[in-house]
């Protein structure tokens, strides 16, 4: 039950009955889920990007600027060192020209020494003459050597000077140099002059560019502990003098090289190699420029202080993930949280649906609770509640009515079934009554038009009959012929045989007319022993062919008798009727008639033609 509970909560059920089918993901709750989760993600998304991106870019900033203060430090340095070494040679030329101008009270070599004990990066300090050749000198090295090519004596014979950094021409073999590098130094010379301002000699001194090297491990080493960045000094070509010991003598990258020439400082990233090897590694560089004096032009080193992005950035990259797991905490615990406000706000209706799908509307009694959840909630409980009392009211109503009503409909079927029962038993009566005047009237137009002893057509049928003959004949031009028939001395049947027999003979004749006759033709009991034929499309000699097989089929067929046979014979007159002619069919049987006459009258037993009759009379 519970786990029903739960699948139907997950929205994956069919109703019991298996009409409502939930889809999943289609409720209210999941819909709220999703579309707070989508929210949340896609606001989550963009503030992480945006703060990590403004924290990262504020950070990448900072430690740049970090690396270009420090390049600016480093040059400031250098240059106080060089302008410190200017200052001491400076003095050292005005004490040693006094000296040498008063007589020598001051020992120049001691002087130079001296100078050379408290900056120890001097290698060389020495005195020369206007001609060039070295008069004294620090630890006597070069004494009596002549410089006069070198362009240090030739610059500052003329006023300060100050030498790039070059390799040592004369000194190398005289200094110690435990390193596999070649010394490399860089001068600073400034001129003697006398009272009256005549050139009196050149105060030259070389110093170690190691020296340089120096101040970057003073200045950089307090800070390794949150900055791992080394030194790098390039000349003003761009050319590396100072670095990573297989560095030196490679081109700094252009467009560091470009930078650092139009900016005194700033900061670029770029790709250096680290060392001996080409591998390029990615660095952010903090730069400066040398800058020159009042007295003097200075070299326009660039200093550099380089570290690699990685390292320089990672804290900044750090940044980013912390920024982006927290992004991504926050917002599990935001969706989380909205799946909670989600399952609180649907809770109520999700029973509520329950409770819908539930309803039995035969139990009235079933209904959904009143629920105090929230406004809408409550107004929705309410009203469905309202509205399903309404409806079950209404159900039992309906129910109540369809009840009377089929009883209704069932009481009001019975009775029509009993109408209709009635109607039908009535409809049957009155087709059998009506089938029964139908055969009576048909009976009594037969027996008007019947012959009652023979039932052969009577005179009143076969003058009816012979009217339609005629208009047929007239209409379609083709003859009509009557015979008239006879039976010959009939009264001596009668009185012979009595009135009973006379009657038989009659029925016989008639029986022996019908047979002899064809079924298209008519014949009728016109008189007591009289009889009389219609023949429709036959001509005369059609009628007397007829009339004379009936006489003789009469003849010899005798009516069979307890006392033996009685023979009969017929006299016939034939006439026929031309419908071009004026005549009608009472003339017709006039004519027939009279031709019966002339038969009798002739000997009887025998046919008599009515055209005959006019022949004779015509003759
Ligand atoms: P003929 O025609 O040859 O000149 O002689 P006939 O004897 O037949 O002529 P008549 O007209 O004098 O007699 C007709 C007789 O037919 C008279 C009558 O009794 C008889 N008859 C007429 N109708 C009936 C009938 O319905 N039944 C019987 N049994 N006899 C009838
Ligand atoms: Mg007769
Ligand atoms: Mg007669």
């Amino acid at each position: 039950m519970a786990r029903e509970r739960q699948r139907q909560r997950l929205g994956r059920i069919t109703s019991t009955n298996g009409a409502i089918t939930i889809k999943p993901f289609n409720t209210l709750k999941s819909r709220l889920i999703l579309l707070f989760g989508g929210l949340i993600l896609v606001t989550t998304a963009i503030g992480t990007w945006l703060a990590s991106n403004l924290a990262v870019e504020e950070l990448r900033k900072s430690t740049s600027q970090n690396l270009q203060e420090v390049a600016v430090q480093l040059r400031d340095k250098i240059e106080i060192d060089l302008h410190e070494r200017y200052s001491d040679l400076s003095i050292a030329a005005a004490i040693a020209s006094q000296s040498i101008e008063d007589d020598q009270s001051v020992s120049v070599p001691t002087l130079l020494n001296a100078l050379q004990d408290a900056f120890p990066s001097y290698a060389w300090i020495g005195l020369v003459s206007p001609e060039g050749t070295v008069i004294t000198s620090t630890d006597n090295l070069l004494q009596g050597a002549n410089v006069s090519e070198r362009p240090w004596f030739r610059e500052a014979s003329k006023g300060p000077f100050l030498g790039d950094a070059h390799l040592a021409v004369l000194l190398e073999s005289k200094l110690d140099n435990p390193s596999s590098v070649p010394l490399r130094f860089v001068d600073v010379a400034v001129p003697l002059y006398r009272d009256n301002g005549e050139l009196m000699g050149v105060l030259g001194a070389h110093l170690y560019l190691d020296w340089v090297a120096s101040i970057g491990q003073s200045l950089l080493a307090p800070l390794q502990e949150r900055l791992q960045a080394e030194l790098v000094v390039a000349d003003h070509k761009g050319t590396i003098l100072i670095g990573p010991t297989d560095s030196i003598g490679q081109a700094i990258p252009d467009s560091l090289a470009d930078a650092a020439s139009r900016n005194p400082s700033g900061y670029v990233t770029d790709s250096m190699t680290a060392g001996a090897s080409d591998e390029q590694t990615e660095y952010l560089i903090g730069f400066s420029r040398l800058r020159d004096r009042e007295e003097y032009a200075s070299f326009n080193w660039r200093v550099l202080v380089r570290q690699p992005a990685e390292e320089a950035f990672a804290p900044a990259n750090n940044l980013r993930h912390t920024l982006i797991a927290t992004g991504f905490v926050v917002s599990l615990l935001l969706i989380l949280f909205a799946s909670l406000a989600a399952r609180w706000t649907t809770r109520p209706l999700i029973k509520m649906t329950e409770e819908a799908r539930n309803l039995d509307p035969d139990q009235p009694s079933t209904l959904i609770k009143q629920r105090d959840d929230y406004e809408e909630v409550k107004t929705l409980s309410s009203t469905l509640r309202n509205l399903i009392l309404n409806l079950t009211e209404k159900t039992r109503a309906m129910n109540e009515l369809n009840r009377t009503l089929e009883y209704r409909v069932e009481e009001r079927t019975r009775e029509l079934e009993n109408t209709n029962t009635l109607l039908e038993d009535e409809i049957i009566q009155r087709d059998a009554m009506r089938r029964e005047r139908e055969t009576l009237i048909r009976q009594l137009e037969e027996t008007v038009r019947t012959d009652a002893l023979t039932g052969l057509k009577n005179r009143r049928h076969y003058f009816e009959l012979g009217r339609t003959a005629v208009k047929k004949a007239v209409r379609s031009g083709a003859p009509l012929s009557a015979i008239m028939f006879d039976a010959d001395h009939f009264k001596k049947v009668n009185d012979t045989h009595g009135h009973g027999v006379g009657d038989k003979a009659l029925v016989h004749l008639s029986k022996l007319a019908t047979e002899a006759l064809r079924d298209i033709d008519i014949v009728a009991r016109v008189g007591g022993e009289e009889f009389a034929v219609l023949l429709e499309n036959t001509d005369e000699p059609g009628a007397e062919e007829v009339a004379e097989r009936l006489r003789s089929f009469i003849e010899n067929n005798p009516l069979p008798l307890e006392s033996g046979h009685l023979t009969l014979a017929i006299s016939a007159g034939v006439a026929t009727f031309w419908p071009n002619k004026s005549d009608n069919l009472d003339t017709l049987l006039l004519y027939a008639d009279r031709a019966l006459y002339q038969a009798k009258a002739g000997g009887r037993n025998r046919v008599c033609l009515y055209s005959s009759i006019q022949k004779t009379v015509n003759d």
